[in-house]
């Protein structure tokens, strides 16, 4: 493993997509190479997560993350300047300051700024883009350019259309290029908008994107985005995606999921209710179809469906490797989301890439609902061979970053 010496680090607020803070690191090594890495953070987030720090008080309603910058600075930073490491070592260090499972003492959002900045500094030190360094070390050399999921319409904790689902996506899958599939995005997403203006709706956006219309059901933002499929002719080159984000849907009380407005489903039923969703949509993909320990569920479903529809757990494995490995045991999945950070350090995060491929499982790379400019999960996913992402919609500049990045790497790798 590359290894390099740090010669300072630097930790600072910056403010992100949401408007609320986030932490970004700027981390330079002694050959005057600097990588410079900011920090996302969830709405709907899981809740075995690693801890995201933040101040509390009045500032910024609570959210400031001073707490974590100081970290960095204080407690991180004389631990590591003046010393060499590679990335394993200088994440096994992280790990010991914190002293806890989850990064709760040192914050995970000011772990992977290190992280993931000491990375940055790596690949710039050895002159390689970001995936190319992710790959040369973790993954052989073999690069993928992976399958996009655009985000159309918004529902659950990302926007107020009412919508009880938090993510309906489409899928190129009828494109060999992301170059391709973009431009064909293009034409879906301007004729969705022309749909919701004519019947009157809002094309208002929602946290990742996707416009929020107050439609009467999950159902019918299905039902609109296949007409618009049509409409547009490209009806036979895109597949439909959803993330329900099915832990928000769940009341504990009742052990039941509340769907659309007053209809509720036990866990036995939501299955056969995906089951019907699945084959009728003919749906690429559903992630937290249940509750984050609903496993029973996951496993219902994937024995029903996991061949047809790729079954994505997010809030249910969180980056984890403890948790992946229960998904693998009890094949819950057949697919894992990957978020940086849910987990905290870029090791545990390729780690857990690594474990899900070796063992049959495909990834699937995500942003999180509040993002920044930082377009580094391009980079992981192509260097670790992801075979799915999603950064949003093709509107907001957050999001498009990710995406003008792997086309980028892809006119890179095509060259
Ligand atoms: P979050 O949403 O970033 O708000 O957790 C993204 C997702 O659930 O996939
Ligand atoms: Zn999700």
């Amino acid at each position: 493993m590359y290894s390099s010496c740090i010669s300072s680090v630097v930790a600072y607020e910056i403010i992100d997509s949401r408007g609320n803070p986030t932490i970004e690191v700027s981390l330079t090594i002694a050959t005057n190479y600097r990588g410079i890495a900011s920090v996302p953070s969830g709405a709907s987030t899981g809740s075995y997560e690693a801890t995201e720090l933040r101040d509390g008080g009045e500032r910024y309603n609570g959210k400031g993350v001073l707490k974590a910058c100081n970290n960095v600075i204080n407690l991180i930073t004389p631990a590591i300047v003046g010393q060499s490491f590679t990335q394993e070592s200088l994440d096994a260090l992280l790990k010991e300051l914190d002293g806890t499972d989850n990064f709760s003492f040192l914050g995970a959002n000011a772990v992977l700024g290190v992280s993931l900045a000491f990375c940055r500094a790596q690949a710039e030190e050895k002159r390689v883009p970001l995936f190319e360094h992710i790959s040369h070390q973790w993954n052989n050399d073999k690069k993928v350019i992976p399958l996009i999921a655009f985000n159309v319409i918004n529902g659950g904790k990302h926007a107020d259309s009412g919508l009880t689902f938090q993510e309906f996506m489409i899928v190129p899958t009828g494109y060999d290029t992301i170059t391709k599939g973009v431009e064909a995005t293009h034409r879906v997403l301007n004729e969705l908008s022309k749909s919701l203006q004519e019947q009157g709706l809002s094309i208002g956006l929602g946290d990742e994107g996707g416009y929020a219309p107050h439609l009467a059901s999950n159902e019918e933002a299905i039902e609109v985005i296949k007409t618009v499929l049509k409409k547009a002719g490209e009806e036979e080159k895109f597949r439909i995606s959803l993330d329900v984000a099915g832990s928000e849907l769940y009341n504990s009380d009742t052990q039941r999921y509340t769907i659309d407005k007053n209809e509720s489903k036990s866990s036995d039923e939501m299955v056969a209710y995906y089951n019907r969703l699945i084959d009728q949509y003919h749906l690429f993909s559903l992630e937290d179809p249940f509750h984050e320990d609903d496993w029973q569920g996951f496993q219902q479903l994937t024995r029903t469906s996991g061949s047809s529809c790729f079954i994505v757990g997010d809030d249910l494995t969180v980056t984890n490797q403890r948790l992946i490995d229960r998904a693998i045991e009890s094949r819950a999945l057949t697919t894992v989301l990957i978020k940086p950070n849910q987990i905290g350090t870029v090791t545990d995060t390729l780690h857990a890439v690594y474990r899900c491929h070796s063992h049959g499982l495909t990834t699937f790379m995500s942003h999180r609902s509040g993002e920044t400019s930082d377009t580094s999960i391009a980079d992981i996913a192509v260097g670790m061979g992801c075979s799915f992402i999603k950064a949003g919609s093709l509107r907001r500049g957050e999001r498009v970053a990710k995406y003008n990045r792997l086309m980028e790497i892809e006119r890179m790798i095509m060259l």
